[in-house]
């Protein structure tokens, strides 16, 4: 009937507006740590609705004010359980075919591992997004197995000067592996995880039990080397190589987006190892969620300011529909329904 026609309409619209594929842009600040003496913050005002006010400490009044928004911002006191909630749709549309990325963006030490993989030794509670997303994907495909058979590979790379390394030996896959392997070296972990890109792949299979037709999804998860503008006059030898690749990897990062946001005939894919091994699930048809991490100090807000502008640019971008990898169901097929929904209540009139 009529409202029945309606009904469908409406949901359809909403499916398809859900599919809009705008770069999602969540900006997490951390807190002070413990033991840290500087306590003044640049953060002046945030809210539920994504919008951040940051003060500049040397300019008074509205000056030194700098507004931005985004999607979402989560304060200092945000658990990582309510990071991962937000995202968990995003994460399990991977079951259903989609391509889907997420990247954790900022300077070393604004909290980009913590919101990744979680702090060392992390109980369950203090998981990051990694550790929870394959707990996820896991259980939720344990409990679809009656209709859907699935399969789950998992790949962790690390991007350093421009050479991919894998950090899970073939035959044993777990992540813990490829994150100890990173480690090699306590203190070494900091130095160089900051100067390299880390990415966790879950590519997942699914086969209908009923049919036999089969979809494919890959979920990318990337740590970010650090984003921080590093004073050529004060670095040589092996830290000015390493800025180099970092910066020349970031550059190129953001030309992709905006290559394609410009919707380009030429996507710069293969400038960097970076954009190659993301080349899946950054445009096309994929999902891509960008992690902003601040640090709150106001020593560090030119630095902070240059993070927000980079992501104020990224927030801007739209990347069209992201679609499955299954075929027939996409977002021109819904299209075409809602038309020929319209076109059906129109006659009707
Ligand atoms: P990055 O990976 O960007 O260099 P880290 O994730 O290593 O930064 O964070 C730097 C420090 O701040 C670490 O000691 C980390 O445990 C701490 N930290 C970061 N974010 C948070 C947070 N949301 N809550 C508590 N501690 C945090
Ligand atoms: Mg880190």
């Amino acid at each position: 009937n009529y409202y029945a026609i309606l009904a469908e309409n409406r949901k359809l619209h909403n499916e398809v507006q859900e599919l809009k594929g705008n770069i999602r842009v969540y900006c997490r600040i951390r807190p002070f740590l413990p033991g840290q003496k500087e306590k003044q913050s640049i953060i002046d005002s945030l809210n539920e609705y994504g919008d951040l006010t940051i003060a500049n400490p040397s300019k008074q009044g509205k000056d030194g004010q700098r507004s931005f928004k985004f999607n979402k911002v989560y304060g200092p006191e945000a658990a990582q359980a309510e990071v991962y909630s937000d995202i968990q749709p995003l994460i399990r549309s991977v079951l259903d075919g989609y391509n889907a990325c997420i990247f954790a963006y900022g300077q070393t030490g604004s909290g980009k591992t913590h919101t990744m993989t979680g702090p060392d030794g992390a109980s369950k509670e203090e998981w990051g997004v990694n550790y929870r997303a394959l707990d996820d994907l896991f259980n939720i495909s344990q409990t679809r197995s009656r209709i859907f058979t699935y399969e789950l590979g998992v790949q962790m790379v690390e991007i350093y000067n421009e050479q991919v390394r894998d950090l899970l030996s073939s035959d044993v896959e777990l992540m813990e592996m490829g994150l100890k392997n990173r480690a090699k070296g306590a203190t070494a972990l900091n130095e160089r995880s900051s100067r390299s890109h880390s990415v966790l792949t879950i590519h997942v299979r699914g086969t209908d039990a009923k049919n036999g037709t089969s979809l494919r999804g890959s979920l990318h998860l990337v740590d970010l080397a650090g984003s921080e503008r590093v004073d050529r006059s004060e670095v040589t030898g092996d830290r000015l190589k390493e800025a180099q690749h970092i910066n020349k990897s970031l550059s190129a990062l953001g030309d992709v987006i905006f290559a394609l946001a410009q919707k380009s005939t030429h996507i710069p894919y293969r400038n960097s190892k970076l954009t190659q091994v993301l080349q899946t699930s950054l445009g096309g048809h994929a999902k891509t969620l960008m992690f902003v991490q601040l640090n709150p100090e106001l020593s560090s807000y030119s630095e902070t300011l240059s993070t927000l502008k980079f992501a104020e640019r990224v927030s801007g971008v739209e990347l069209g529909a992201a679609k499955t990898n299954k075929e027939g169901r996409d977002v021109r097929d819904l299209m075409e329904q809602v038309a020929s929904l319209k076109d059906t209540i129109a006659k009707r009139d």
